[in-house]
């Protein structure tokens, strides 16, 4: 970590004593603080009001016991959390993670991100993440839906349609999302837009599914036009098959790239003659299988078990799985094998050493906070259709993301232009993302 700036320092080495061992959060906040020394060069008034000490300790942050009885009948216990990070722009926003990994750590850096990102949306939405170590993984259905009642009487206190919005993330998916708003519906006896990526006979917005895959492609669309090239041709590789990378793969396609590989956390696939995603999407969406049964069931197909995907040569490398996923010696071998374009589905999937790697040759790299942003920016779509009580079609919503995923691009490299370099995306997307916020704060006083 090298912030080269005494007063961000200082703030740095506040929030490491404050949170020790926290890894993944002090990774993400030591990221955005390095890239504001040119900001906080030219703004001393952020400085004497305190908007970075404040902006890095979350406003609330709630953990939670989660019990519940198995279809054994015996009681399992699960530690829930929500961070509500920041709410200078708006009710606090960002999605439910369950997965056995999630810790304080994970949920702060995750709500950390999500205030940049919400803010690079340009819709007045606030930061949160939450979730549980809950592992939906072999749970049966009825398992699912008692875990997610348990979980959402004790969150129901704590959020509503105009104080803190949840939605999706790994492991919360249309199923968990159900349960999560039936309960609170029941105990709050509300019909509201409490939570984000609903079924669509009960409020949910068109193409929210597909909506951060596809914004990441259109993100990564506007780096191409802007070196001018584009997807046409392009071999791709996709890591994960979840959410994500299911609806990337279905953009790149449409686009007219090959996606030639993708994965799931026990090994990938490679298929020289392009993913087949109806295959992915009957394993992953409907069987809630594993990857490997692709290799088994498109012939031609490899299947390796384990790491080393990004040892695939190709052109674009689209991250879509999760956290530190991709390292420095992932970087180097796509490096090696004239990777041109990288662009985050997942949060903070590159290391930091691999996105340093990155910007230092030549590779067009859009980090997770702006490349990612499309799901959130079709939540905050399908909370105004939710206040309007009226539902856009399809193509509206498409349309609408299409045109939020080239301004976050156009705002990224603008700030990135102005106090770094304009190819640098992860200066430009943190800067513009912060400033926002940071005028929000001081607009409002110290609190
Ligand atoms: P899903 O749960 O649908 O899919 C996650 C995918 O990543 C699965 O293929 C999973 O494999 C794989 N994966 C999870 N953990 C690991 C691991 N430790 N090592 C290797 N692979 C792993 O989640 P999403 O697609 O929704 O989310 C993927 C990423 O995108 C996350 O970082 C999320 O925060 C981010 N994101 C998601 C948004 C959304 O709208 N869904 C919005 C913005 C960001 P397996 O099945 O084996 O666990």
């Amino acid at each position: 970590m090298q912030i080269n700036n005494a007063y961000l320092a200082e703030v740095y080495q506040k929030v490491e004593k404050r949170n020790p061992g926290e890894k993944e959060f002090l990774q993400a906040v030591g990221e955005v603080l390095e890239s504001l020394v040119p900001v906080i060069e030219k703004r001393p008034d952020l400085v004497s009001s305190g908007v970075v000490e404040r902006l890095v300790e979350p406003e609330r942050f709630i953990q939670f016991r989660v019990a519940w009885t198995d279809d054994s009948g015996k009681v399992q216990v699960n530690r829930g959390f929500r961070v509500q990070y920041n709410s200078a722009i708006g009710p606090y926003k960002g999605g439910l993670r369950f997965h056995p990994s999630v810790c304080s750590s994970v949920i702060k850096f995750l709500g950390f991100e999500q205030i940049f990102k919400n803010s690079l949306t340009g819709l007045p939405m606030g930061g949160g993440k939450g979730g549980s170590d809950f592992d939906p993984k072999g749970k049966s259905d009825n398992e699912v839906m008692r875990f997610c009642q348990a979980f959402m009487t004790e969150l129901q206190k704590y959020i509503g349609p105009d104080t803190d919005v949840p939605a999706g993330d790994i492991g919360v998916g249309a199923r968990e999302i159900g349960f999560l708003f039936g309960q609170y519906k029941r105990i709050r006896d509300e019909f509201s837009g409490v939570l984000t990526g609903k079924g669509l006979t009960y409020g949910g917005s068109l193409a929210r599914t597909q909506a951060t895959g596809y914004g990441l492609c259109y993100f990564t669309d506007n780096m191409l036009k802007k070196k001018g090239d584009s997807f046409v041709g392009k071999k791709v590789v996709i890591s994960g098959s979840g959410n994500v990378a299911i609806y990337a793969c279905e953009k790149a396609t449409q686009l007219g790239a090959k996606v030639v590989a993708m994965s799931d956390s026990n090994g990938y696939v490679y298929d020289a003659n392009g993913i087949n995603l109806a295959v992915v999407k009957q394993i992953k969406e409907v069987e809630r299988g594993r990857i490997k049964e692709y290799a088994a069931r498109v012939p031609g197909a490899v299947y390796t078990e384990g790491k080393g995907i990004w040892n695939i040569k190709c052109d674009i490398a689209l991250p879509c799985a999760t956290q530190n996923e991709l390292n420095g010696d992932d970087a180097k071998a796509l490096i090696a094998n004239g990777v041109k374009y990288v662009a985050e589905g997942a949060n903070m999937p590159s290391t930091p050493e691999a996105i340093e790697l990155f910007l230092a040759n030549g590779i067009y790299f859009g980090p997770a906070k702006a490349a990612n942003a499309g799901g959130v920016a079709t939540s905050g779509l399908e909370m105004s259709q939710n206040s309007m009580r009226l539902s856009w079609t399809f193509e509206e919503v498409d349309e609408k993301l299409c045109g939020i995923m080239k301004n976050i691009f156009e705002n990224a490299s603008a700030a990135a232009k102005e106090y770094a370099q304009e190819d640098n995306l992860v200066a430009g997307a943190n800067i513009a993302g912060f400033l926002k916020v940071a005028e929000a704060m001081k607009a409002q006083g110290v609190l």
